[in-house]
C-alpha cells in the first residue's frame, strides 16, 4: 500500500472516539498531550489518542 500524503498523525480527543482529527505538535511541554487536533477541538485536560486511522474531522480536513 502506498500513499502520496506525507506521514502525519491522526487521532481522537477526549470521549469522542468517532471524530478523527489531524494532529499537530504543540509547544507547551507542561500540557499532558504532545499532539493536539489541528482544528482546536477538545479541552486542555482532554487526552489525545493517536490512531492509525484516516482523518474524518471536516474542520481538520478543511485546514
Ligand atoms: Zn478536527
Amino acid at each position: 500500500m502506498t500513499t502520496k500524503k506525507p506521514a502525519s498523525s491522526a487521532g481522537t480527543v477526549g470521549d469522542d472516539i468517532l471524530t478523527v482529527h489531524a494532529l499537530v505538535k504543540r509547544h507547551q511541554p507542561d500540557l499532558a498531550s504532545r499532539y493536539w487536533p489541528a482544528c482546536g477541538a477538545g479541552k486542555d485536560d482532554d487526552r489525545v489518542f493517536e490512531w492509525l486511522r484516516r482523518v474524518n474531522c471536516p474542520d481538520c480536513l478543511d485546514i
